[in-house]
């Protein structure tokens, strides 16, 4: 025998046990071998905050073609290249109002490579404002067999190589988009599973390359189901992502998360008041969100543009402790009113972006919880809901 131990002793030890538990990630993954450099999590870490910082959050003007041609329709405008250049124009030349309140802006590929009037560069614009370049790299979403129609999201091959050259090109963080629904028979646990793993391996590329991936399972807002619904699917939602986060070492420090805020489903007879979304959202997240992350940036959701700043800055005021940074990365609550005021007219630039500025404005106060609501009779306060939306 001498120093070779019989096979049956070795398959005796719990590590080469057949049983599934013993044989999952924490039984076998007892090593990390190194991923990141020190500077390159600093650097990750350093674009987070950056992008966080008090009062900042995101524009989300990562809307597809596709979603283009959804927001230009209504106000009477041809979804041309031409005239998503000119749009994206007049929000990224707002102002210097807008530097204090915006700490990154979420471009789609095609926004990345148009240029200004002048022909400066959109990407180099924003860099130059001292706002930082983030870009959408998911491809959308597909179905997922055999569920109640749900999906996953689609785009990791290639993803490296695209990062890689995005990074060149300007940008320092990324977005990737999930969905969840919430029914009678879903979230399923494919769902859950397969889209915290999806976002995982997608942060964990993002990070190879210098980006820092924003991570964001959205739960969309169709149904009748009630608050504490909601809250319950976001905690089973988001402790499976972070599960997946940790088994893909992922650096929590160098990433965002951006989730739906805690709100009964849009057709739920009950109304809540911003105070209870603050605390069942706070809740949520305190439950499952590890303090190692710097920010939580939340998307509106179809919620009015009032709505979205008045809840964002309730869940700053929520009397519970608070580890991450809490703000904004609004799509349709922060540019609805500006689009209104455009309807793709010259002379309504000055306007449209007085409107979005505007928004910036009160989103960077809710962020630091001072924000005042001027009432709800507004334009502003229109829902922006949208069934099963896609981006
Ligand atoms: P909304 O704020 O319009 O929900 O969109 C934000 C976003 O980027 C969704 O992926």
């Amino acid at each position: 025998m001498g120093n070779s131990a019989p096979a049956s002793a070795a398959a005796s030890r719990p590590e080469d046990r057949c049983d599934a538990k013993a044989r999952g990630p924490s039984a076998t993954m007892t090593h990390q071998y190194p991923a990141l450099t020190p500077e390159q999590k600093k650097e990750l870490q350093d674009i987070a905050h950056r992008i966080v910082a008090p009062g900042k959050g995101i524009l989300a003007a990562d809307e597809s073609t596709g979603s283009m041609a959804k927001r230009l329709n209504p106000i009477g405008v041809e979804n041309t290249e031409e005239n998503r250049r000119r749009y994206r124009q007049l929000l990224f030349t707002a102002d210097q109002r807008i530097d204090s309140c915006i700490g990154g802006v979420i471009f789609f590929h095609e926004t990345l490579y148009q240029n200004t009037d002048d022909g400066v560069n959109f990407a180099k614009l924003i860099k130059d404002r001292g706002i930082v370049v983030g870009i959408k790299v998911d491809k959308g979403v597909v179905p997922l067999a055999g569920t109640n129609g749900e999906t996953t999201t689609q785009g990791l091959d290639g993803l490296s190589e695209r990062c890689a050259q995005y990074k060149k090109d300007g940008a320092d963080f990324a977005k990737w988009r999930c969905v969840l629904k919430i029914s009678e028979t879903t979230p399923s646990e494919l769902a859950i599973f397969e889209n915290a793993n999806v976002l995982a391996r997608y942060a964990s590329i993002c990070q190879q390359n210098g980006i820092v991936p924003i991570v964001e399972p959205e739960i969309l807002p169709d149904g009748d189901h009630d608050l504490k619904r909601c809250q319950y699917v976001s905690e089973k939602v988001l402790a499976a992502v972070y599960k997946a986060l940790s088994d893909h070492h992922v650096y929590l420090e160098g990433t965002l998360l951006k989730p739906n805020m805690v709100t009964a489903g849009h057709s739920c007879p009950t109304k809540y008041s911003s105070e209870e979304i603050a605390m069942a959202t706070v809740t949520a997240l305190r439950r499952t969100v590890p303090p190692a992350v710097p920010g939580v940036t939340f998307l509106s959701g179809g919620q009015s543009e009032e709505e979205a700043s008045v809840n964002l800055n309730a869940i700053n005021n929520c009397p519970l402790p608070k580890p991450w940074a809490l703000t904004f990365s609004y799509g349709r609550a922060l540019q609805a009113s500006a689009l209104n005021a455009w309807k793709g007219q010259l002379n309504n630039e000055k306007a449209a972006t007085e409107e979005f500025v505007k928004r910036a404005e009160a989103n960077g106060l809710a962020a630091l919880g001072k924000y005042e609501s001027s009432g709800s009779g507004t334009a502003a306060a229109q829902s922006l809901y949208v069934a099963n939306h896609a981006y």
